[in-house]
């Protein structure tokens, strides 16, 4: 369920992003989605994706050069609650799709997950960056520690940026352990 629920996902950043457009990977992992908006934005657009571990970064940086893939796109590490900071004055408004696969990073340590506090700064942030007509994607897990006030947390941020935004769960109805999609397109 959890690989249809991403192939979702792709499908719908896909309707939102060209070739040319930036656009931002919040949860970089093992780098499948960053290698997917790589493809999808071309040499002529650009990549900003983060994570906080090294070996988030090391095995994305491998997939992109496997893929000859990696020029488009620049690899952060650092925590997306200070995407703002680390990303070039400017593009504020400007950009076509964020990624969020939340969590921990398959294959690596359980215990570093995302955070209710640091993925509600993220999504303030990527408000402020997506244009209009621009989507925010949200893959949710309530099985790791805090997962459960993550998603609870997201829920609520979602409802209030409904007055700028229009949003859809994407498998309502799903069982309580199974993952969420989300998404979000800006006014
Ligand atoms: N998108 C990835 C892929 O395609 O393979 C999967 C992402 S994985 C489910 C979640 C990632 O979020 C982990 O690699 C973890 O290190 C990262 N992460 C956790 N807290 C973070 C934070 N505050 N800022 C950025 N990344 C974070």
């Amino acid at each position: 369920m959890t690989r249809r629920l991403t192939e979702i996902a792709h499908e719908l950043v896909a309707g939102h992003v060209h070739a040319g457009d930036i656009v931002i990977d919040a949860t970089m992992g093992n780098g499948h989605d960053t290698l997917f908006l790589a493809q999808l934005v071309g040499e002529t657009g650009h990549v900003y994706a983060f994570d906080v571990q090294q070996q988030a970064i090391d095995q994305t940086r491998g997939r992109l050069d496997t893929h000859g893939a990696a020029k488009q796109v620049t690899l952060i590490r650092g925590n997306h609650a200070d995407m703002l900071g680390r990303l070039p004055v400017g593009i504020a408004g400007s950009v076509a799709a964020v990624i969020f696969n939340l969590g921990y990073l398959p294959g690596g340590d359980k215990s570093v997950t995302t955070m209710a506090e640091s993925t509600l700064l993220a999504l303030d942030a990527s408000l402020e960056l997506i244009r209009s007509g621009g989507l925010i994607s949200l893959l949710v897990y309530v099985g790791h520690a805090g997962g459960i006030e993550e998603h609870q947390v997201i829920t609520e941020w979602l409802e209030k940026a409904g007055s700028r935004a229009r949003w859809k769960h994407h498998n309502p109805g799903c069982a309580a352990h199974a993952p969420r999609l989300y998404t979000l397109v800006r006014s």
